[in-house]
């Protein structure tokens, strides 16, 4: 948190330096990012990335859109367009708040976005199967997606009882677990915890955690068999 200064903001430990949440998805042969966050050229950057296939958006918040533009660099070096996933909800927000980009008279070097209308309908990017799951953020409804055994959910507070149905028997699910305290629009540690042991997921870890929520060491220490906190870099094989 900018200006904060908290046991977590002014920690030492690399696992409490928190970007905004992200995930890179990457198969044999195909790479995407579920959003694009205000880190996201950082983030790219850190990883020494060369190859961005698509963008599947969650939600049209701006701490998971507001990297956009800076996907023109894999317009530049793969001399196509950007294909975006996301509900219409989503793409109409994309749409207003990077007008510039879908102009009629275009500047020269806007990025260049190809817009792609989501359902829950499950589809495929190049090899990667997605299967969307609507859960609620507040009163705002919020894609996760199942990609296989691997399922990734952030800024959701609840859940309806079919779209967990999609959730069970997933190997390792990613969630999103703000504080301690409960929050109007986001899990808190003892939901996300329940959700997690709810639908028998094996292994679990939080994401999208407030400085408030505490040190990692601390945290990963009260957590059940199986639980973590998630933490930037941290790679997954599923
Ligand atoms: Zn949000
Ligand atoms: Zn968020």
């Amino acid at each position: 948190m900018i200006a904060c200064p908290c046991e977590v903001c002014t920690s030492a430990d690399k696992k409490d330096k928190r970007l905004r949440s992200s995930i890179l998805v990457e198969s044999a042969d195909t790479t995407i990012v579920v959003d694009t966050t205000p880190d996201f050229r950082y983030q790219m950057l850190r990883i020494n990335s060369k190859k961005l296939d698509a963008v599947l958006f969650t939600h049209p918040h701006k701490d998971h859109t507001a990297g956009l533009d800076d996907v023109r660099a894999y317009n530049f070096f793969q001399h196509k367009s950007m294909p975006l996933y996301g509900n219409s909800m989503t793409l109409d927000a994309v749409m207003r708040d990077f007008a510039y980009a879908f102009a009629d008279k275009k500047y020269p070097g806007v990025p260049n976005l190809e817009l792609n209308e989501i359902t829950l309908d499950p589809f495929m990017i190049g090899d990667i199967p997605v299967t969307p799951i609507e859960v609620w953020h507040l009163k705002m409804p919020v894609y996760g997606f199942r990609f296989g055994d691997f399922t990734y959910i952030t800024d959701a507070n609840r859940i309806d009882e079919d779209e967990k149905e999609k959730i069970k028997g997933s190997k390792i699910l990613v969630v999103n677990a703000l504080r301690k305290e409960k929050h109007i629009s986001h899990y808190a540690l003892d939901e996300a915890i329940d959700l997690v042991q709810e639908l028998q997921v094996p292994e679990a870890y939080f994401t999208h955690i407030s400085h408030q929520l505490g040190k990692h060491e601390a945290i990963e220490k009260e957590l059940p068999e199986g639980i973590h906190l998630g933490y930037d870099g941290l790679e997954l094989i599923c």
